[in-house]
C-alpha cells in the first residue's frame, strides 16, 4: 500500500490535515508507525509531520518545565533541566529507539509500552492538545482515559512541576530482559511530604491496563500518612484496584496482579 507523507510548518495546519483525513496519522519519531509500515500492518494511508519548533523545545521556568511533544528520549537524556526524568527516559528501548522515540508518541503507545508516560502521570502532567484549529490544555490522565477517541488531535507539549528533591520521585520498570527489555509492569510515584506526612501523592502504572493509569486507591491509602511499613502494606493491599492488565508474551494478567504489590512496596520503601 502506498502511503503519502505531508509536511506542515505549523501545528494548526498539521492538525487540520489530520482532522480532515480519517486515514491520516500524525508522525512523531515513527518507531511504531514506521514499524507498522515495514511489517505491512499499517491502518493509515497518510502520515502528517510538522516542523513547528514548539514541538521540539524544552522550556524551564521556575519549578515548571514544558517539554515539546516531539522531544526524543535521547534529547531528554541530554537535558540537565530534565534530569529528574532521566531514569524513565533511559528505560525506553535501546539507543536507536531512544534517538527517535518522542514524548508525544509515548502517550499513545499501546501496552507493553508507555513507560515514560507513567512517569509523567505521577508528576501530574498537563498536556496541550491541538484539535483542528483549536488549542486546549487538559490533565494527562484525562487524555489517557480518552486517547482511543483522540485520533484527530495532536499533542503539542507536556508541562510538569519538577519534584522537590530526587528522593520524592521514584520510578521502577520491571522487565525480564535487561537493560532494554519491554516492561512487565512500570510504577512511578511522587512522594512529597509536608511535616513528615505525605502530601499530594501520585502513583501511576504502565502495563496494568489498556493505557498508563493512576493508582487512585494507593494514592488514597498513602495521602496524609507517614511512609512507614504498615502504611505501605495498606497501600499494597489495594495496589491492583481498578487494574485490568494485559496477558502477552511477557506475562499473564494473573502474574502481573500477583507481583505488582511486591514491586510497589519495594518502590515505596525505597529498596527497588
Ligand atoms: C524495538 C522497540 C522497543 C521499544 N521499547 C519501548 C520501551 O521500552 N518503552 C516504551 O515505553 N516504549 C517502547 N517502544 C515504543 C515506542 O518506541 C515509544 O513508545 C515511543 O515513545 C513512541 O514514540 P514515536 O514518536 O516513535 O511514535 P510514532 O511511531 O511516531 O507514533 C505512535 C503513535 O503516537 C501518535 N503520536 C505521535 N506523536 C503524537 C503527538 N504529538 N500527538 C498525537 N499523537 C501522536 C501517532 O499518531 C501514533 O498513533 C519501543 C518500540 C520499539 C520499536
Amino acid at each position: 500500500m502506498a502511503v503519502g507523507l505531508q509536511t506542515f510548518e505549523t501545528l494548526r495546519d498539521a492538525s487540520a490535515a489530520v482532522g480532515r483525513d480519517p486515514s491520516a496519522r500524525f508522525l512523531g519519531g515513527g518507531t511504531l508507525l514506521v514499524r507498522a509500515l515495514n511489517e505491512g500492518t499499517a491502518d493509515f494511508s497518510t502520515l502528517v509531520r510538522c516542523t513547528d519548533r514548539i514541538l521540539t523545545e524544552v522550556r524551564a521556568s521556575g519549578s515548571r518545565v514544558r517539554i515539546g511533544a516531539g522531544v526524543t528520549m535521547e534529547a531528554i537524556l541530554a537535558s540537565r533541566d530534565l534530569a529528574f526524568l532521566h531514569p524513565a527516559a533511559r528505560t525506553v528501548g535501546g539507543p536507536a529507539v531512544r534517538a527517535q522515540a518522542t514524548v508525544g508518541g509515548n502517550l499513545f503507545a499501546p501496552p507493553p509500552y508507555g513507560d515514560f508516560t507513567a512517569a509523567l502521570l505521577a508528576l501530574d502532567a498537563r498536556v496541550s492538545v491541538q484539535s483542528g484549529y483549536s488549542p486546549r490544555d487538559m490533565p494527562l490522565d484525562e487524555l489517557l482515559r480518552t486517547r482511543d477517541t483522540m485520533g484527530r488531535s495532536i499533542v503539542s507539549g507536556i508541562e510538569v512541576a519538577r519534584p522537590r528533591d530526587a528522593r520524592s520521585f521514584r520510578f521502577l520498570k520491571v522487565s525480564r530482559v535487561r537493560p532494554k527489555g519491554v516492561s512487565l509492569l512500570t510504577v512511578a510515584a511522587r512522594l512529597e511530604d509536608s511535616a513528615g506526612r505525605l502530601s499530594g501523592v501520585r502513583v501511576a502504572y504502565a502495563n496494568m491496563g489498556p493505557a498508563p493509569m493512576r493508582a487512585a486507591a494507593v494514592e488514597r491509602a498513602l495521602e496524609g500518612r507517614r511512609l512507614e511499613r504498615p502504611v505501605v502494606e495498606a497501600a499494597a493491599a489495594v495496589a491492583v484496584d481498578g487494574c485490568s492488565p494485559p496477558t502477552d508474551a511477557i506475562a499473564s494478567a494473573w502474574y502481573r496482579r500477583e507481583v505488582l504489590p511486591v514491586y510497589l512496596s519495594r518502590l515505596l520503601l525505597g529498596g527497588a
